[in-house]
């Protein structure tokens, strides 16, 4: 990490007009083969990406009721009717038990992030010098390097600061792609630019999760990274905090020169981390200097980036979402914006702040029913920490807050996370615990000086007909539950779904 003074002096340019040829190794992968494992959307759309690229493919997942590739709908091709994987007959499909010993025949091995490193070999593979590579940099790889990338990622508030980035960018006229962890693979943005001949986009916003970083990437060069914060979660897979703040570190790897890597200032698990990590780049910091300070009481967002001479700043007085966390969102998402060098500056941000907006299922406001309750569904809340964010962020709102499902895996012999909500707890109307952690929430709660009233439902439904006893007029019915959803739904867009369907019933 570069902690020096900065380089000072350079005018900001504009990225010149998309009208340059591309120059993509369109069938680069020729005679080569591709194993893909992990069969979901990375997956599929690496599939894609590796038969445009020229490769043949050999698509594994665990689970054998997926169905082949082959016959996979979601891409028919509407004028032959036939789905593009067909169609390249360069294709097949494995699923359920593998034999690992065929992957030593693969050229190059494709890891979706929902795969981890300990099953099928894939650590020795790697180790042995195979070409093992993420989804993410195997699609980095065709991405021209004139594309500017903006990755982000953080425990909490990934998706919220890489959504307000793409709106900042969006309503600039800047030809965005937003994808990765969120929505749309890497993959896809790196399709795009090799069917097209035209630049398909002049930056991609991308989100970045720490399975996506396991593997060293080599190809992924971010022009701005941020680690947004970092607070225990996925320790069952990253087992310890040192590793996975060693992993998110590697979102730096590749920087140098004039790129910018924006940090938390005062996270000691992250500082050691990246002390250990070898890279250079221009630090930016969230709190401090350069980098962004944020007034929360003023709602003003201050900005100094000596690299690119920006020293501004901006009113978020303006925003229209709920929960003062997202003025500190929105002033990031600036500060990785600016930082991208591309004539973006403050005052061409303050012009469209007013504009931004949460994505689905974070803080969302769905209904403000007859009897004046105002329902947000927080869904997205998976763990404690991302609960205290949102319950701070309520100042002012009297709620009855949701919260359970199933909490995520900890240090058994330390704190299980809800210790810290019960001062914000107090602020509000009551609590309602639900869910297979919801006793457990409870206990929690009340061992630590819980004095608003706490009832215990069995599963979400139930526990919305409770809090709408308990809530009054004016005040909000919010899900913010704390815990991941698996218990009760597919995933916490499902869970987010029911909740809103229950609120349009009241
Ligand atoms: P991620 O993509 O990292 O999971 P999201 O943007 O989807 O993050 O937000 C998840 C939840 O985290 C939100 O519902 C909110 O409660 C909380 N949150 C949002 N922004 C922040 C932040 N800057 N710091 C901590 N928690 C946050």
């Amino acid at each position: 990490m570069n902690l020096q003074p900065l380089r000072t002096g350079k005018e900001t340019v504009s990225i010149p007009p998309s009208k340059i040829q591309s120059c993509l190794p369109k069938h680069d992968l020729k005679g080569h083969s591709v194993a893909i494992i992990g069969l979901g959307k990375s997956g599929i759309s690496a599939a894609r990406l590796a038969l445009a690229r020229g490769a043949s493919v050999l698509a594994i997942d665990q689970n054998e009721n997926l169905g082949p590739l082959e016959a996979f709908n979601g891409l028919i091709n509407a004028q032959e009717n036939i789905t593009d994987f067909e169609k390249h007959g360069r294709l097949k499909t494995i699923l359920g038990s593998f034999d690992n010993e065929l992957l030593k025949e693969a050229d190059t091995i494709v890891v979706s992030p929902g795969v981890p490193l300990e099953s099928y070999g894939l650590l020795s593979l790697l180790q042995s010098g195979k070409r093992v590579m993420s989804e993410l940099d195997f699609a980095a790889e065709v991405i021209p390097r004139r594309i500017k990338i903006l990755a982000v990622t953080g425990t909490n508030g990934k998706s919220t600061v890489a959504t307000f980035a793409g709106q900042m960018l969006d309503h600039l006229d800047i030809k965005i792609f937003v994808g990765g962890n969120l929505g749309v693979p890497l993959s896809e943005a790196a399709y795009q630019c090799l069917m097209s001949p035209l630049r398909p986009f002049q930056v991609a916003v991308v989100e970045v999760s720490s399975y996506q970083l396991e593997i060293p990437n080599k190809y992924f060069h971010p022009s701005v990274s941020m680690i947004l914060n970092l607070t225990p979660d996925h320790l069952e897979r990253h087992k310890t905090m040192r590793n996975y703040a060693m992993t998110k570190c590697r979102l730096l790897s590749n920087m140098n020169g004039h790129k910018i890597g924006i940090l938390p200032l005062g996270n000691p698990c992250l500082n050691e981390a990246i002390s250990e990590h070898k890279s250079e780049f221009n630090v930016a910091w969230i709190g401090g200097n350069p980098g962004v300070k944020i007034d929360m009481e003023a709602k003003v967002a201050n900005f100094d980036l000596p690299i690119i001479r920006c020293a501004s700043q901006i009113q978020l007085g303006e925003m229209k979402t709920i929960g003062s966390h997202n003025y500190h969102n929105a002033a990031v998402a600036a500060l990785s914006v600016i930082g991208l060098d591309i004539g973006i500056n403050a005052a061409a941000i303050s012009s469209i702040i007013g504009k931004l907006r949460t994505p689905s299922h974070r803080m969302q406001i769905v209904h403000r029913d007859t009897q004046g309750i105002t329902w947000v569904d927080d869904s997205k809340a998976t763990n404690a920490e991302a609960t205290y964010t949102g319950l701070v962020g309520l100042k002012g709102l009297k709620s009855v807050i949701l919260l359970g499902g199933i909490t995520k895996v900890r240090d058994v012999n330390g704190p299980n996370g809800f210790e810290q909500l019960v001062k914000p707890l107090n602020d509000h109307r009551g609590v309602i615990t639900f869910g297979s952690s919801g006793m457990m929430i409870e206990k929690t709660l009340t061992a630590n000086g819980l004095t608003v009233p706490c009832q215990r439902a069995q599963n979400l439904k139930d526990a919305v007909s409770m809090a709408k006893s308990v809530a009054q007029n004016g005040d909000a019915i919010v899900l913010s539950p704390g815990c991941a959803s698996f218990d009760e739904f597919r995933n916490f867009e499902h869970r987010g779904k029911v909740f809103q369907e229950l609120a349009l019933l009241s």
